[in-house]
């Protein structure tokens, strides 16, 4: 090779497979051949290459003393603790929002959104909300009744104004759907949530989302990786919006079942904790009509105050958990790498091959 100084030439090792088992040895090996090009971070690089310039740029930092306002959004109770283990602040929460808005937004806008409030911090109770109600926020969208028809409106945030009213109004987490408002019967992108069972640690969970990756590869899926801000991880896989939920919902189950039935010793397809003891349960019904899933950027309502970053699959190696990134020390990475979805738009994909080679009929049967 003249690409590598002939000393940094070694064999590949194929990644623990006698914990996988036999029967996953090929995928294994294939994990392998993809996991060895992970150990390096493109950081330097990717550094210099400032993010996409989003809908609107921050606002300018605000004083964590008083009261406060953010583009003439007043902020109350700044000061606010609202994460003890922290002593994170709401004020710190919208700091974060200034400091993601360009990238959050083009994740949220044009989908429906959840809200999940926390106006009495962690601590108190937590308000997951998929309507107005009560709510007054600015520029907070209601979408069209016919998204939903047995529902009230959905709710839509696609402004820097509705993101940070809606801080205001104590949200911390935006959770979207897997379909645009345009086109609500055609859902755009599946997600797969990787759960660590009890007693599952962070490599298995690693190399768990890379043989998630390597399958969905094989049946002609591009997949894209977040931390979930959370306990795990996320997988999204794009789609061009053309089967509907029913059918997508059916392949995205016969997924998770055939990684179960190949590599059971890692994968488990059913919910419940006795059955997730030792592996990771990879939850296929978010990609129903309704469900959600923490939008890439969301910030999380839990202690330490995680947030959802997009990965490139080369960072998975150096990643510590779901919440490698809080909104404590994500800065530098937004300043560093922004969204590291650079190919998300590009990647134009539906699902005929993977029915096909999975033998789903579309319906979902
Ligand atoms: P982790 O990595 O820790 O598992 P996560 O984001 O994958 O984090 P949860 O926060 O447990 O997992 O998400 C639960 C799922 O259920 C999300 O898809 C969320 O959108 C949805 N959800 C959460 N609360 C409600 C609710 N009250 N009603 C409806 N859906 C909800
Ligand atoms: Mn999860």
């Amino acid at each position: 090779r003249s690409d590598k100084p002939a000393r940094s030439i070694v064999r590949e090792q194929p990644a623990s497979t006698a914990t996988i088992g036999a029967a996953a040895a090929a995928e294994a090996a294939l994990v392998a051949k993809t996991s060895s090009k992970t150990e390096v971070l493109p950081k330097a690089k990717a550094a210099k290459k400032a993010p996409a310039a989003g809908p609107r740029a921050p606002a300018k930092k605000t004083k964590a003393t008083g009261e406060t306002t953010v583009e003439g959004i007043r902020i109350s109770h700044p000061d606010r603790v609202i994460d003890i283990s922290s002593g994170i602040t709401k004020l710190d929460v919208v700091n974060y929002y200034l400091d993601a808005a360009r990238l959050i937004l083009p994740h949220l806008a044009g989908r429906p959104v959840s809200l999940v409030r926390a106006p009495a911090g962690l601590g108190g109770q937590i308000v997951f909300q998929r309507h107005a109600g009560t709510l007054h926020i600015p520029e907070l969208k209601e979408l069209d009744k016919a998204i939903a028809p047995d529902l009230p409106p959905m709710l839509e945030v696609n402004s820097f104004a509705a993101l940070i009213g809606a801080v205001q109004a104590n949200v911390i987490e935006f959770h979207t759907w897997n379909t645009s408002k345009k086109n609500p019967t055609k859902p755009d992108r599946m997600v797969f949530d990787l759960d660590p069972g009890e007693g599952v640690g962070w490599k298995q969970i690693q190399e768990g989302a890379e043989l998630a990756r390597a399958f969905l590869a094989e049946i002609g899926l591009a997949s894209f990786l977040k931390t979930s801000g959370g306990k795990g991880l996320h997988i999204v896989v794009p789609l061009t919006p053309k089967d509907g939920w029913d059918t997508v919902k059916g392949l995205s189950k016969r997924i998770v079942e055939h990684l179960a039935a190949v590599v059971p010793e890692r994968f488990v397809a059913k919910s419940g904790p006795k059955n997730r003891v030792g592996r990771i349960f990879v939850d296929h019904l978010r990609n129903g009509f309704g469900a959600t899933t923490a939008s890439a950027w969301s910030a999380r309502a839990r202690p330490g105050i995680g947030v959802s970053v997009p990965c490139e699959w080369a960072e998975l190696g150096v990643l510590t958990d779901g919440a490698h990134w809080t909104i404590r020390n994500v800065r530098e990475r937004i300043e560093d790498k922004g969204d590291a979805w650079r190919d998300y738009a590009k990647t134009k994909q539906t699902t005929a091959k993977a029915m096909k080679t999975l033998g789903v009929e579309p319906g979902g049967g």
